[in-house]
Protein backbone atom coordinates (compact mmCIF):
# COMPACT_ATOMS: atom_id res chain seq x y z
CA UNK A 1 0.00 0.00 0.00
CA UNK A 2 1.13 3.20 -1.07
CA UNK A 3 2.34 5.40 1.86
CA UNK A 4 0.12 8.37 0.78
CA UNK A 5 -3.36 6.05 0.49
CA UNK A 6 -6.00 7.99 2.00
CA UNK A 7 -9.31 5.78 2.13
CA UNK A 8 -12.81 6.70 1.70
CA UNK A 9 -13.49 7.96 5.26
CA UNK A 10 -17.21 8.38 6.22
CA UNK A 11 -16.69 7.88 10.06
CA UNK A 12 -19.28 9.99 12.44
CA UNK A 13 -16.23 11.29 14.76
CA UNK A 14 -13.68 11.80 15.39
CA UNK A 15 -13.59 12.11 11.25
CA UNK A 16 -12.59 13.43 8.36
CA UNK A 17 -10.70 16.36 7.82
CA UNK A 18 -9.42 18.62 4.70
CA UNK A 19 -6.66 16.92 3.15
CA UNK A 20 -5.20 20.73 2.07
CA UNK A 21 -5.62 21.70 6.30
CA UNK A 22 -3.57 17.86 6.86
CA UNK A 23 -1.06 19.01 4.37
CA UNK A 24 -0.31 22.41 5.15
CA UNK A 25 -0.35 21.32 9.26
CA UNK A 26 2.27 18.61 7.80
CA UNK A 27 4.19 21.23 5.91
CA UNK A 28 4.54 23.38 9.31
CA UNK A 29 4.74 20.48 11.66
CA UNK A 30 8.85 21.24 12.65
CA UNK A 31 8.92 24.60 11.96
CA UNK A 32 5.52 27.12 12.23
CA UNK A 33 6.18 29.95 10.10
CA UNK A 34 10.01 30.28 10.89
CA UNK A 35 9.44 29.98 14.64
CA UNK A 36 11.94 26.65 14.52
CA UNK A 37 9.09 24.91 16.75
CA UNK A 38 6.30 23.19 16.23
CA UNK A 39 2.56 24.02 17.07
CA UNK A 40 2.82 21.04 20.00
CA UNK A 41 5.94 22.73 21.31
CA UNK A 42 5.21 25.84 21.61
CA UNK A 43 4.19 27.78 24.61
CA UNK A 44 0.51 28.41 24.55
CA UNK A 45 1.64 32.37 26.05
CA UNK A 46 3.95 32.92 22.85
CA UNK A 47 3.05 35.13 20.68
CA UNK A 48 2.87 33.19 17.93
CA UNK A 49 -0.25 31.15 19.75
CA UNK A 50 -1.45 33.98 20.78
CA UNK A 51 -2.47 35.01 17.20
CA UNK A 52 -3.27 31.54 16.48
CA UNK A 53 -6.16 31.46 19.08
CA UNK A 54 -7.10 34.53 18.04
CA UNK A 55 -7.38 34.45 14.14
CA UNK A 56 -8.98 31.55 14.96
CA UNK A 57 -11.62 32.94 17.35
CA UNK A 58 -12.09 35.93 14.87
CA UNK A 59 -12.23 33.54 11.40
CA UNK A 60 -14.95 31.54 13.64
CA UNK A 61 -16.72 34.71 14.35
CA UNK A 62 -16.72 35.90 10.65
CA UNK A 63 -18.24 32.04 9.30
CA UNK A 64 -20.99 31.80 11.75
CA UNK A 65 -21.91 35.18 12.19
CA UNK A 66 -21.64 35.63 15.43
CA UNK A 67 -22.97 38.50 17.26
CA UNK A 68 -20.56 40.88 19.45
CA UNK A 69 -22.99 40.31 22.53
CA UNK A 70 -21.13 36.78 22.56
CA UNK A 71 -18.02 34.94 23.49
CA UNK A 72 -16.56 32.14 21.68
CA UNK A 73 -14.75 29.83 24.59
CA UNK A 74 -12.42 27.18 23.28
CA UNK A 75 -12.49 24.53 26.26
CA UNK A 76 -10.82 20.74 26.78
CA UNK A 77 -13.85 17.83 28.01
CA UNK A 78 -15.59 17.05 25.28
CA UNK A 79 -19.17 17.40 24.64
CA UNK A 80 -19.78 15.28 27.28
CA UNK A 81 -18.42 18.37 29.64
CA UNK A 82 -20.82 20.57 28.67
CA UNK A 83 -24.05 18.32 29.83
CA UNK A 84 -22.66 18.88 33.05
CA UNK A 85 -21.37 22.74 32.86
CA UNK A 86 -24.73 24.09 31.09
CA UNK A 87 -26.65 22.92 34.19
CA UNK A 88 -24.06 24.17 36.75
CA UNK A 89 -23.61 27.77 35.11
CA UNK A 90 -27.38 28.12 33.54
CA UNK A 91 -29.79 26.80 35.69
CA UNK A 92 -28.93 29.47 38.68
CA UNK A 93 -32.37 31.58 38.35
CA UNK A 94 -35.51 29.52 38.87
CA UNK A 95 -33.09 26.14 39.25
CA UNK A 96 -35.29 24.41 36.21
CA UNK A 97 -34.53 23.32 32.90
CA UNK A 98 -36.99 21.36 30.02
CA UNK A 99 -35.11 18.90 28.09
CA UNK A 100 -35.40 17.08 24.34
CA UNK A 101 -34.58 14.27 23.98
CA UNK A 102 -33.81 13.17 20.72
CA UNK A 103 -30.75 10.92 21.10
CA UNK A 104 -28.42 9.29 23.25
CA UNK A 105 -26.59 12.68 23.52
CA UNK A 106 -29.32 14.32 24.86
CA UNK A 107 -30.43 11.78 27.24
CA UNK A 108 -27.17 11.62 28.31
CA UNK A 109 -27.10 15.52 28.65
CA UNK A 110 -30.65 15.38 30.90
CA UNK A 111 -29.06 12.67 32.78
CA UNK A 112 -26.50 15.09 33.76
CA UNK A 113 -28.79 17.83 34.31
CA UNK A 114 -31.21 16.08 36.71
CA UNK A 115 -27.88 15.92 39.27
CA UNK A 116 -28.11 19.89 39.52
CA UNK A 117 -31.77 20.72 39.38
CA UNK A 118 -35.55 20.63 38.86
CA UNK A 119 -35.19 18.89 35.39
CA UNK A 120 -37.97 17.79 33.07
CA UNK A 121 -38.30 16.04 29.37
CA UNK A 122 -40.88 17.86 27.74
CA UNK A 123 -40.40 15.09 24.62
CA UNK A 124 -38.67 12.49 23.83
CA UNK A 125 -38.59 9.89 20.92
CA UNK A 126 -36.93 6.92 22.71
CA UNK A 127 -40.21 5.38 21.58
CA UNK A 128 -39.03 4.46 18.43
CA UNK A 129 -35.26 4.34 18.65
CA UNK A 130 -34.96 8.23 17.85
CA UNK A 131 -35.83 7.90 14.65
CA UNK A 132 -37.76 11.20 14.62
CA UNK A 133 -37.33 14.65 16.00
CA UNK A 134 -39.70 14.49 19.08
CA UNK A 135 -42.33 17.94 19.16
CA UNK A 136 -43.46 19.90 21.26
CA UNK A 137 -45.48 23.28 21.89
CA UNK A 138 -44.25 26.21 23.49
CA UNK A 139 -46.93 25.90 26.22
CA UNK A 140 -45.60 22.72 27.43
CA UNK A 141 -42.36 24.56 28.14
CA UNK A 142 -42.68 25.53 32.35
CA UNK A 143 -42.73 29.67 32.56
CA UNK A 144 -40.14 30.36 34.53
CA UNK A 145 -37.09 27.44 33.48
CA UNK A 146 -33.97 29.12 33.24
CA UNK A 147 -33.43 27.49 29.67
CA UNK A 148 -34.67 24.56 26.95
CA UNK A 149 -32.18 22.30 26.12
CA UNK A 150 -32.17 20.53 22.37
CA UNK A 151 -29.54 18.40 20.71
CA UNK A 152 -29.59 19.35 17.09
CA UNK A 153 -28.12 16.93 15.24
CA UNK A 154 -28.16 13.62 16.57
CA UNK A 155 -24.94 11.68 15.05
CA UNK A 156 -26.25 7.83 16.14
CA UNK A 157 -29.87 8.03 14.19
CA UNK A 158 -29.13 10.70 11.47
CA UNK A 159 -31.82 13.15 12.54
CA UNK A 160 -31.52 17.13 12.67
CA UNK A 161 -33.87 20.08 13.32
CA UNK A 162 -35.04 21.33 9.93
CA UNK A 163 -36.57 24.07 11.62
CA UNK A 164 -35.02 25.97 14.80
CA UNK A 165 -37.33 24.60 17.64
CA UNK A 166 -40.58 27.31 18.55
CA UNK A 167 -39.50 28.15 22.67
CA UNK A 168 -41.30 31.28 22.70
CA UNK A 169 -39.14 33.49 24.70
CA UNK A 170 -37.51 30.99 26.46
CA UNK A 171 -33.20 30.72 26.11
CA UNK A 172 -32.46 27.69 23.81
CA UNK A 173 -29.35 25.71 24.18
CA UNK A 174 -27.88 23.25 22.03
CA UNK A 175 -25.78 20.48 20.97
CA UNK A 176 -24.26 21.09 17.44
CA UNK A 177 -21.54 19.15 17.77
CA UNK A 178 -21.98 16.90 14.64
CA UNK A 179 -23.75 19.79 12.50
CA UNK A 180 -21.74 23.13 13.45
CA UNK A 181 -20.79 24.81 10.29
CA UNK A 182 -22.67 22.57 8.18
CA UNK A 183 -25.26 25.26 7.72
CA UNK A 184 -26.01 28.68 8.32
CA UNK A 185 -27.61 29.22 11.73
CA UNK A 186 -28.86 32.32 13.65
CA UNK A 187 -26.66 32.44 16.27
CA UNK A 188 -28.88 35.10 18.03
CA UNK A 189 -31.75 32.52 18.28
CA UNK A 190 -29.75 30.44 20.74
CA UNK A 191 -28.33 31.25 24.23
CA UNK A 192 -25.51 28.71 24.31
CA UNK A 193 -24.25 26.76 21.22
CA UNK A 194 -21.58 23.75 21.78
CA UNK A 195 -20.06 22.02 19.30
CA UNK A 196 -16.94 19.20 20.10
CA UNK A 197 -14.56 19.62 17.45
CA UNK A 198 -13.51 15.48 16.57
CA UNK A 199 -17.01 15.82 14.37
CA UNK A 200 -16.90 18.73 11.60
CA UNK A 201 -13.84 20.37 12.68
CA UNK A 202 -10.80 19.50 13.70
CA UNK A 203 -9.01 16.51 16.26
CA UNK A 204 -10.43 15.75 19.23
CA UNK A 205 -9.68 17.77 22.43
CA UNK A 206 -11.16 21.07 21.43
CA UNK A 207 -15.08 22.15 22.73
CA UNK A 208 -15.66 25.63 21.57
CA UNK A 209 -18.77 27.11 23.34
CA UNK A 210 -20.33 29.88 21.73
CA UNK A 211 -22.42 31.89 24.57
CA UNK A 212 -24.09 34.73 25.34
CA UNK A 213 -22.66 37.35 27.74
CA UNK A 214 -25.18 38.06 30.41
CA UNK A 215 -25.70 34.43 30.72
CA UNK A 216 -22.91 33.90 32.86
CA UNK A 217 -20.95 34.51 35.94
CA UNK A 218 -23.49 33.44 37.67
CA UNK A 219 -22.54 29.77 38.46
CA UNK A 220 -22.36 29.00 42.41
CA UNK A 221 -19.49 29.52 44.38
CA UNK A 222 -18.32 26.25 44.96
CA UNK A 223 -18.11 25.91 41.04
CA UNK A 224 -14.91 23.94 39.99
CA UNK A 225 -12.90 26.55 38.58
CA UNK A 226 -12.70 25.00 35.26
CA UNK A 227 -16.41 24.29 35.14
CA UNK A 228 -17.06 28.26 35.65
CA UNK A 229 -17.50 29.93 31.99
CA UNK A 230 -16.75 33.16 33.17
CA UNK A 231 -13.14 32.12 34.17
CA UNK A 232 -12.39 31.11 30.38
CA UNK A 233 -14.82 34.32 29.49
CA UNK A 234 -12.15 36.81 31.61
CA UNK A 235 -8.92 34.92 30.94
CA UNK A 236 -9.37 34.38 26.70
CA UNK A 237 -10.01 30.87 27.00
CA UNK A 238 -6.58 30.95 28.31
CA UNK A 239 -6.89 30.19 32.20
CA UNK A 240 -5.40 27.32 31.72
CA UNK A 241 -3.31 25.99 28.93
CA UNK A 242 -6.03 25.37 25.82
CA UNK A 243 -5.91 22.35 23.87
CA UNK A 244 -3.28 24.19 21.54
CA UNK A 245 -2.92 21.75 18.13
CA UNK A 246 -6.47 21.34 17.82
CA UNK A 247 -7.36 24.92 17.92
CA UNK A 248 -4.55 25.32 15.24
CA UNK A 249 -6.08 22.52 13.28
CA UNK A 250 -9.42 24.38 13.78
CA UNK A 251 -8.31 27.51 13.10
CA UNK A 252 -6.80 26.34 9.70
CA UNK A 253 -10.31 24.96 8.64
CA UNK A 254 -11.44 27.87 9.65
CA UNK A 255 -9.44 29.45 6.86
CA UNK A 256 -10.15 26.36 4.85
CA UNK A 257 -13.54 27.21 4.77
CA UNK A 258 -13.47 31.10 4.48
CA UNK A 259 -11.71 30.36 1.23
CA UNK A 260 -13.85 27.85 -0.30
CA UNK A 261 -17.25 30.25 0.35
CA UNK A 262 -17.90 29.83 3.93
CA UNK A 263 -21.18 27.97 4.97
CA UNK A 264 -23.57 28.88 2.62
CA UNK A 265 -21.31 27.07 -0.27
CA UNK A 266 -20.71 24.14 2.52
CA UNK A 267 -24.24 23.84 2.77
CA UNK A 268 -25.08 23.52 -1.01
CA UNK A 269 -22.60 21.04 -1.34
CA UNK A 270 -23.89 19.16 1.76
CA UNK A 271 -27.18 19.52 0.51
CA UNK A 272 -26.20 17.99 -2.93
CA UNK A 273 -24.08 15.04 -1.39
CA UNK A 274 -27.18 13.85 0.96
CA UNK A 275 -29.67 14.40 -1.55
CA UNK A 276 -28.21 11.85 -3.84
CA UNK A 277 -27.28 9.49 -0.94
CA UNK A 278 -30.84 10.02 0.50
CA UNK A 279 -32.71 9.62 -3.49
CA UNK A 280 -30.57 6.47 -3.84
CA UNK A 281 -31.95 5.11 -0.71
CA UNK A 282 -35.13 6.10 -0.98
CA UNK A 283 -35.34 4.31 -4.87
CA UNK A 284 -33.61 1.02 -3.14
CA UNK A 285 -35.16 -2.39 -2.74
CA UNK A 286 -32.52 -3.15 -0.52
CA UNK A 287 -31.56 -0.29 1.50
CA UNK A 288 -34.26 1.55 3.90
CA UNK A 289 -33.46 4.36 5.21
CA UNK A 290 -33.98 4.36 8.92
CA UNK A 291 -34.66 8.48 10.01
CA UNK A 292 -38.12 10.34 9.48
CA UNK A 293 -37.83 11.84 6.29
CA UNK A 294 -38.97 15.03 7.10
CA UNK A 295 -36.07 15.12 10.16
CA UNK A 296 -33.19 13.82 8.06
CA UNK A 297 -29.56 14.83 8.80
CA UNK A 298 -27.32 16.21 6.07
CA UNK A 299 -24.79 15.03 8.15
CA UNK A 300 -25.16 11.38 9.21
CA UNK A 301 -27.16 9.55 6.74
CA UNK A 302 -28.37 6.60 8.24
CA UNK A 303 -29.69 3.13 6.72
CA UNK A 304 -30.11 -0.53 6.98
CA UNK A 305 -30.70 -3.24 4.46
CA UNK A 306 -33.14 -5.26 7.28
CA UNK A 307 -30.72 -8.24 7.54
CA UNK A 308 -28.03 -7.40 10.27
CA UNK A 309 -25.73 -10.48 8.27
CA UNK A 310 -25.86 -8.30 4.83
CA UNK A 311 -25.59 -5.01 6.89
CA UNK A 312 -21.99 -6.69 8.27
CA UNK A 313 -21.40 -7.83 4.91
CA UNK A 314 -22.26 -4.58 3.49
CA UNK A 315 -19.91 -3.01 5.74
CA UNK A 316 -16.82 -5.59 5.05
CA UNK A 317 -17.08 -5.46 1.42
CA UNK A 318 -17.45 -1.35 1.30
CA UNK A 319 -14.24 -1.48 3.36
CA UNK A 320 -12.31 -3.60 0.34
CA UNK A 321 -13.26 -1.23 -1.96
CA UNK A 322 -11.49 1.53 0.22
CA UNK A 323 -14.46 2.89 1.85
CA UNK A 324 -14.42 2.91 5.65
CA UNK A 325 -16.52 3.50 8.54
CA UNK A 326 -19.51 2.63 7.66
CA UNK A 327 -21.04 0.84 10.28
CA UNK A 328 -23.57 2.21 12.52
CA UNK A 329 -23.37 3.39 16.04
CA UNK A 330 -22.66 0.11 18.36
CA UNK A 331 -26.03 1.01 19.72
CA UNK A 332 -28.22 0.48 16.43
CA UNK A 333 -26.56 -1.71 14.05
CA UNK A 334 -26.70 -1.33 10.55
CA UNK A 335 -24.94 1.79 8.02
CA UNK A 336 -24.22 5.56 8.77
CA UNK A 337 -22.35 7.41 6.31
CA UNK A 338 -21.37 10.57 8.05
CA UNK A 339 -21.44 13.22 4.98
CA UNK A 340 -19.45 16.24 6.74
CA UNK A 341 -17.75 19.28 4.73
CA UNK A 342 -14.31 17.65 4.76
CA UNK A 343 -16.06 14.35 2.70
CA UNK A 344 -15.77 15.28 -1.08
CA UNK A 345 -18.54 14.42 -3.37
CA UNK A 346 -16.97 12.02 -5.13
CA UNK A 347 -16.93 9.79 -2.24
CA UNK A 348 -20.45 9.87 -1.95
CA UNK A 349 -20.98 9.37 -6.15
CA UNK A 350 -18.56 6.09 -4.88
CA UNK A 351 -20.63 4.78 -1.91
CA UNK A 352 -24.18 4.86 -4.32
CA UNK A 353 -22.04 3.03 -6.91
CA UNK A 354 -20.97 0.17 -4.69
CA UNK A 355 -24.75 0.11 -3.04
CA UNK A 356 -25.79 -0.18 -6.86
CA UNK A 357 -23.80 -3.08 -7.07
CA UNK A 358 -24.21 -4.64 -3.75
CA UNK A 359 -27.67 -4.39 -4.15
CA UNK A 360 -27.48 -6.05 -7.91
CA UNK A 361 -25.48 -9.10 -6.72
CA UNK A 362 -27.32 -9.79 -3.24
CA UNK A 363 -30.79 -8.55 -3.84
CA UNK A 364 -33.42 -11.43 -2.53
CA UNK A 365 -35.24 -12.47 -5.09
C1 LIG B 1 -20.00 12.91 19.72
C2 LIG B 1 -21.08 13.69 20.33
C3 LIG B 1 -21.06 14.04 21.69
C4 LIG B 1 -20.00 13.54 22.67
O1 LIG B 1 -18.87 14.21 22.55
P1 LIG B 1 -17.56 13.85 23.41
O2 LIG B 1 -16.63 14.89 22.88
O3 LIG B 1 -17.17 12.44 23.10
O4 LIG B 1 -17.88 14.06 24.83
C5 LIG B 1 -22.07 14.84 22.18
N1 LIG B 1 -23.07 15.25 21.38
C6 LIG B 1 -23.13 14.92 20.07
C7 LIG B 1 -24.27 15.40 19.24
C8 LIG B 1 -22.13 14.14 19.51
O5 LIG B 1 -22.19 13.80 18.21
Amino acid sequence: MNDNYRAMNFSAGPSILPEEVLKKCDAEMLNYEGSGESVMEMSHRSPEFKKICKDAETNLRTLMNIPEDYYVLFLQGGGTLQFSMIPINLMTGSGKADYVVAGQWGKKAYDEAVKFGDVRKIASSEDKTYSYIPKFNKEDIRDDVDYVYVCYNNTIYGTHYNEYPDVGDHLLVTDMSSSILSEEIDVSKFGLIFAGAQKNIAPAGLTIVIVRKDLIGKAPENTPVYLDYEMHAKKDSMYNTPPCWSIYVAGEVFKYLISNGGIKAMHEKNVRKAEKLYDYIDSSDMFIGTAAKEDRSLMNVTFVTGDPDLDKKFVSEAKSKGMINLSGHRSVGGMRASLYNALPEEYVDALIEFMKEFESVNIRK
